[in-house]
């Protein structure tokens, strides 16, 4: 069902006037939600009566509904979201290490995803359907309610860069109307070079994030099928243009798969690889989903590769996933459900 957030506010002033209303009813209404907290039009008492009933009905605010809650030790809720036709995606609220310095939202952009990454729950069942911009904004109000916001990253179920209207869109608000600058908000994306300098060229930039996850093209073709055939070469040139048009530096992810992708070798090649170039590197220990063929390294591995990069001068950082005693890594509860 569409809802509040679907429509550009030009849109949502035209509905609202087709229902009874008039124009600026629209624009409080919007105000209330974004700037004021309110979930539902009973609230808006500068609404007449039957117009907050009537679009409750045919213009909700919230279109989906929290399927699941799960809160980690450490303070990370992680929420399953479900819309009406039966999909359902997962919003992770991860709180700052430093106690005050709001969250970060960890959004998701489609429902399930076409690209099969074979270490990643949300690829397992394939793509239902892109989400709406109403249900990525409706993410973060749900974000919101669980806490204050001070960054996003869009690293949920789905691959961003293939849902890029919707998910651009939706930021607008997110930037321009919930607070959370540009700069604040991250893009992850398996990198299709045509789709990465498209984005590039869109104002205001955002930060990026590519997942490259081993340099050897054979071994790519594997782990990112979607990307097969589509050379390294021209993933990392995408990532060069973005730096150029942009100026900021792009962040290359890079799952370790103890076993498969996480030896001296793979470090060595992929430090040579991005030799020269300003990037920063984003090593993720795998965060096991079912009985694969992998295992997630140790810390002595994880830091070894690390320490490989940053002796030949890359800069590399570790994101141990938080939240996974709540098998609060994105994409499990979401995983469980369709399974269950
Ligand atoms: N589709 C986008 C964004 C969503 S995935 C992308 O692939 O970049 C966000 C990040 O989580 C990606 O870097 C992805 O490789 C990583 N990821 C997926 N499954 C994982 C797992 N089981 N363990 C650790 N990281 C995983
Ligand atoms: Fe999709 Fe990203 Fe998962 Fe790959 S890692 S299947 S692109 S969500």
């Amino acid at each position: 069902m569409e809802g509040l957030f679907d429509l550009e506010p030009a849109q949502a002033e035209e509905r609202f006037v087709a229902l009874g209303g008039r124009p600026f009813h629209a624009r409080i209404a919007r105000e209330r939600v974004l700037a004021g907290g309110e979930r539902e039009y009973a609230g808006m008492t500068s609404l007449p009566a039957g117009l907050r009933d009537r679009l409750g009905v045919q213009l909700p605010i919230l279109v989906g509904a929290e399927l699941g809650r799960r809160r980690a030790p450490d303070g990370t809720v992680k929420l399953l979201v479900g819309f009406g036709d039966g999909v359902a995606v997962e919003t992770v609220h991860i709180p700052s290490r430093t106690r005050g310095r709001g969250a970060t939202l960890c959004v998701s952009t489609q429902a399930g995803c076409p690209v099969g990454c074979p270490f990643c729950a949300s690829g397992k069942e394939g793509l239902a359907r892109n989400l709406t911009t109403g249900e990525i904004v409706e993410q973060f109000l749900r974000g919101l309610d669980v806490g204050p916001l001070s960054r996003a990253v869009v690293m949920g179920v789905g691959e961003p860069l293939l849902n890029v209207e919707n998910l651009v869109r939706a930021l607008e608000i997110v930037r321009a109307e919930l607070g959370i600058g540009s700069r604040r908000i991250t893009v992850s994306t398996v990198g299709f070079p045509d789709r990465v300098r498209r984005l590039a060229a869109h104002e205001p930039r955002f930060q990026l994030a590519i997942s490259l996850h081993t340099v050897d093209q054979e071994q790519r073709d594997q782990l990112v099928p979607a990307m097969a055939g589509i050379p390294i070469d021209e993933v990392l040139a995408a990532g060069d243009a973005w730096f150029e048009a942009t100026g900021r530096e792009v962040t290359y992810e890079y799952v370790l798969l103890g076993g498969a992708n996480d030896t001296a070798g793979h470090a060595e090649r992929l430090a040579a690889r991005l030799a020269g170039k300003r990037a920063t590197v984003n090593l993720i220990p795998y965060n096991p989903i079912a009985a694969e063929e992998w295992h997630r390294p140790s810390r002595e591995r994880v830091d070894a590769f690390a320490q490989a990069l940053v002796s030949r001068g890359l800069v590399a950082t570790v994101r141990w996933s938080r939240g996974v005693e709540g098998d609060a890594a994105c994409g499990q509860l979401r995983l469980e459900r369709a399974r269950a």
